[in-house]
């Protein structure tokens, strides 16, 4: 039995989990053994339990092996000061969802590499962390501090994955950091390269995030997994949504020690388009292929519901987002299109 806890989270979050939901539905037909559970977090628990993440959701996230996150935050919660935000950054730090994977890819422009991202150390999480006031010049002012820190530990365990995954890929991986600059940057160059003496045959390279920036971009075919901190991770993989030409296209799965997982599609709430049922889903429909070939481990029905989904955006549905993007472009509703995969993956075509 495979227990699943869905948190739909805020803004676009409820309409593309429920795109989700449906295949889902479908898939534990054939799998025969999944229980869902639904939860809150973020913005949505804030307003019903006065807490980003309670007891309660972190009691069944303990009770369950895979958690599929929508997404968290909303203009509506700017002034509070407990953050929708919160609730997700707590979390991946209390069940280590240290590993980030996020698969930057697409068969039509022949894209495939991945990012893997620290998830719960450096600058997010680094204390001490404030906002505090001084005398500048006579008059009192506000100042405020963060702190980037990594642990050797922290590091092993995230270069070790990626020259892991590497081994079934193309054994290329570049470490993204500011070594010229930043210590945690030198510790990270460090480590990296005393792992890659117990494994022969990968090449390892390193760029600074400036330069790396404009690299991924212009020569993307360069790279295959991509390995950095939490802060560039965050951001490089927003920027490759450049190169698949949407934010909603984007994926990713996070595993701890334990086996647990955490499905989350790489876009925020994106509360200018939430409520409208225009929201591109894809994100999220390929996290759960994430999840089927990784959680359940199987290779076939995560293979077909890809398909599904590129047989859709083949015949020209697509979200708006996706107007630039595709051939023969025919506009559909985030409802139409979850129900266009759904109808193919049943269908079994
Ligand atoms: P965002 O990713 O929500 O949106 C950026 C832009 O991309 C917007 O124009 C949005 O409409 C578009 N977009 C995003 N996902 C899309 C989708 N599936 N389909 C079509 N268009 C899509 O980033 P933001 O605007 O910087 O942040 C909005 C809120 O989300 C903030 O509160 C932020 O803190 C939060 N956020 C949450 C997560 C998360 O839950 N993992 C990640 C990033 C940002």
């Amino acid at each position: 039995m495979k227990k699943i806890l869905m948190l739909p989270g805020d803004g676009i979050g409820p309409e593309i989990i429920k795109q989700v939901f449906k295949i889902l539905k479908n898939y534990s037909i054939i799998f025969n053994n999944i229980k869902f559970f639904f939860s809150y977090i973020g913005g949505i628990s804030i307003d019903k339990f006065n807490s980003s993440l309670t007891k309660e959701t972190i009691e069944q996230c303990n009770n369950c092996d895979s958690i599929f996150l929508g997404c968290v935050g909303g203009y509506k919660w700017n002034r509070n000061i407990e953050k929708p935000e919160n609730g997700l950054l707590k979390l991946r730090k209390k069940f280590n969802f240290f590993s980030n994977i996020r698969p930057i890819k697409c068969p039509f422009k022949n894209i495939d590499m991945l990012i893997v991202r620290e998830l719960t150390g450096g600058i997010y999480y680094g204390k001490p962390k404030g906002f505090s006031k001084q005398i500048i010049n006579n008059i009192p002012s506000w100042y405020a501090y963060d702190t980037e820190l990594y642990n050797e530990q922290e590091i092993i365990k995230i270069i070790k994955i990626s020259l892991n995954l590497s081994l079934n890929r193309k054994k290329k991986i570049c470490v993204i950091d500011k070594s010229n600059v930043l210590e945690t940057s030198k510790l990270w160059r460090i480590v990296s390269n005393f792992l890659l003496k117990f494994y022969k045959n990968i090449k390892l390279s390193y760029l600074y995030i400036d330069f790396a920036s404009i690299e991924i971009i212009k020569n993307f075919n360069k790279f295959d997994i991509i390995v950095t901190s939490n802060l560039f991770g965050d951001i490089l993989s927003d920027e490759c949504s450049l190169l698949t030409g949407s934010l909603g296209l984007l994926p990713s799965i996070s595993i701890n020690n334990n086996f647990l997982s955490l499905l989350e599609p790489c876009h925020g709430s994106a509360p200018d388009i939430s409520g409208k049922n225009i929201a591109n889903p894809i994100g999220s429909l390929l996290s759960l292929v994430l999840m089927m070939e990784y959680v359940f481990n199987d290779l076939k029905n995560s293979k077909k519901l890809y398909y599904c989904i590129y047989k859709v955006l083949s015949m020209g549905f697509g979200t708006l987002d996706m107007k630039k993007i595709l051939n023969n472009f025919k506009l559909v509703t985030t409802e139409e299109f979850g129900d266009l995969v759904n109808h193919y993956f049943v269908l079994n075509d």
